[in-house]
């Protein structure tokens, strides 16, 4: 058995895992403004109560924010109110076990490359399109590793698809996270229209043949084939899952993406590389945290 913690803004979640089973989970209020040292309290706690004198010999630690992963500290999150706290000794402290940590987005990519949409392929790529866009590129089950901090590589949503176009969150312009996320949608539609629509009631509008959200999700399959096919001529992955908000839409662009970026990419003709939309829901935080490698 093993442990997964998934902590967000405003709550963190600790379940005991069997592979990908979550058994017994439990759920702490946080708040935004919980001091780290609230937290580890809260936590040991809680972790003594999910475990029900059961053992385990991991702790896996999914986070939102900057992680640095080989220190085992969260460096910094917008929604979270301390820096550059040892988390993953606090937690081994406390438990006497190994412990790892990785950013969320990188845990839920784990969980779907292991035991998901990826179950029984090598090398998967995930994309996840939600308020901005995540990724992370899991080989052999492992999360890649970018330098010092181990956290910073494949951060895909800020790869540029349109010189000098549209500011993204990160300062810069054109970023892939500026036209394919949820919220890029929404700013597509309403350059087309005036209107304001949610990234949901866009998608449903052009299922239905609405024109404009045709012609926003006409975008969405632009960029987002653009910046999936350097994303595949980087990695070549065998296999590029879809997450997040936008993937409950998929059965309105994935098949158009699959075959844009399969005519797009180096080889596609030869050697075409598939589309998943991501499998495991709210536990894949927890379920993925269990598949680090401790710190
Ligand atoms: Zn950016």
């Amino acid at each position: 058995m093993k442990i997964g913690i998934d902590l967000g803004g405003m709550s963190a979640k600790v379940g005991i895992c069997d592979g990908s089973e979550v058994v017994r989970s439990a759920k702490i209020e946080t708040g935004r403004d919980i001091t780290f040292e609230e937290l580890i309290d809260a936590l040991k706690v809680t972790l003594e109560s999910v475990a029900a004198g059961e053992d385990y010999d991991f702790v896996g630690i999914s986070s939102c924010g900057f992680i640095d992963r080989k220190g085992g500290a969260i460096v910094y999150s917008n929604n979270i109110p301390w820096k550059n706290k040892p988390f993953a000794s606090e937690v081994n402290k406390i438990t006497g076990k190994p412990v790892g940590i990785a950013n969320d987005a990188k845990c839920a990519a784990l969980a779907e490359a292991v035991f998901g949409a990826g179950k029984g392929y090598e090398s998967v790529c995930m994309l996840t399109l939600g308020t901005g866009v995540g990724g992370a590129f899991v080989y052999e089950g492992k999360l890649t590793e970018g330098s010092v901090y181990r956290d910073v590589d494949c951060h895909f949503g800020h790869m540029t698809v349109e010189h000098e176009g549209r500011l993204c969150t990160c300062g810069r312009r054109g970023c892939l996270e500026a036209y394919a996320s949820a919220t890029a949608v929404m700013n597509t539609y309403r350059e087309i229209t005036g209107k304001s629509l949610t990234a949901k009631e866009i998608i449903d509008g052009a299922r239905l043949g609405g024109k404009a959200e045709n012609k926003a999700v006409d975008s969405l399959v632009e960029y987002l084939s653009d910046g999936v096919a350097n994303i595949v001529n980087a990695f070549r992955p065998e296999l590029v899952i879809i997450g997040g908000g936008l993937a409950g839409g998929a059965d309105v662009f994935l098949d158009r993406i699959s075959v844009t970026v399969n005519e797009r990419i180096f080889g596609g003709s030869f050697l075409p590389v598939k589309f998943a939309t991501a499998k495991l829901g709210n536990d894949a935080g927890i379920i993925g945290a269990t598949l680090l490698e401790s710190v």
